[in-house]
């Protein structure tokens, strides 16, 4: 019994797919061919598909779990669910105009036409703010619209801007935040579920590893409960004498997110080599 993932076959959401995998201990088997392939040390199957088809097939169980963007999930609005966020492929979906334009407010939209590949979420924001506009759905290049006629706005994905910037477009609404979401087919059988259920472990060791540094400082004693105090840890950290008296070792972990706010504090405090290590893998 394999379970069957579907993940993209190319462009901005593979290569995070096929790492993530990797991080979870994952190996694929190198073949020529390019729709699918297999793992020798877990018991998985991948797909390799265009991110669009990825909701549709693991609706229909032909693959059983899938690595898609939210904001590709929620335009095609099928019936699976969302097992867990990944924290990659993060982006916006967002109203953008011409640069010189004067902006008011989601009002400004009122009558025109706007052109995007994501129809059903720009009507549901527009019914949302009570506007009435022309969406006109096109397959690519939405960024180009309103310099050609096509188009007073755009709604499209942004992640830096450069884009629109380059397009002499700027940003003015966010209709969606997004990022890599797995989803499962909603009638998984029970062995597939077990499956599910063991990768989902590693998913969520690799994602706290991830958001997580390993820290390594030296302190004098006298300051130990000062920066025992900063430190959020595990449990607590662990304290280990140094060799030279009067001195020890502190060791704890730090989520990323706060990591040069604490650091900081923590020289501050008479902290001395601080040692900042990436971790692999984080079981709790
Ligand atoms: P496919 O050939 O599979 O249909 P695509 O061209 O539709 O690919 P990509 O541009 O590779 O799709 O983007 C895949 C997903 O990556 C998007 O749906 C989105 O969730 C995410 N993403 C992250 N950042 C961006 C960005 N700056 N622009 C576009 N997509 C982004
Ligand atoms: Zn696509």
């Amino acid at each position: 019994m394999k379970l069957k993932i579907a993940i993209q076959k190319s462009g901005r959401l593979y290569e995070e797919s096929v790492k993530l995998l990797k991080d979870c201990g994952i190996d694929l088997k190198n073949g020529v061919n390019k729709l699918k392939t297999e793992s020798d040390n877990f018991p998985m199957e991948i797909y390799f598909l265009r991110d669009d088809d990825i909701p549709q097939y693991v609706e229909d169980a032909v693959a059983d779990i899938g690595i898609v963007g939210e904001n590709v999930l929620l335009e095609k609005n099928k019936k699976v669910d969302i097992v867990e966020q990944l924290g990659f492929g993060k982006c916006r979906l967002s109203v953008a105009v011409g640069r010189s334009e004067m902006y008011t407010g989601v009002d400004y939209l009122r009558g025109k036409k706007i052109a995007t590949t994501y129809p059903v979420l720009v009507q549901q924001f527009l019914d949302k703010n009570n506007v009435e506009a022309d969406i006109h759905e096109i397959s690519g290049s939405v960024e180009i619209a309103p310099g050609i006629g096509l188009a007073d706005a755009i709604v499209d994905l942004v992640s830096s801007g450069s884009t629109l910037f380059m397009n002499g477009l700027k940003e003015v609404e966010t209709v969606l935040k997004s990022q890599a979401v797995l989803i499962r087919n909603q009638s998984l059988g029970d062995a597939q579920q077990l499956i599910l259920e063991k990768f989902l472990f590693r998913i969520r060791a690799v994602k706290r590893a991830r958001n997580t540094k390993y820290v390594l400082l030296n302190a004098p004693n006298e300051k130990l409960q000062e920066i025992i105090a900063l430190l959020p840890g595990m449990k607590s950290p662990t304290v280990l004498p140094l060799a030279e008296a009067g001195w020890s070792s502190v060791h704890s972990v730090l989520s990323e997110s706060d990591f040069w706010d604490i650091i900081e504090r923590l020289k501050d405090a008479g902290a001395q080599g601080i040692l900042v290590v990436p971790i692999e893998k984080m079981v709790m």
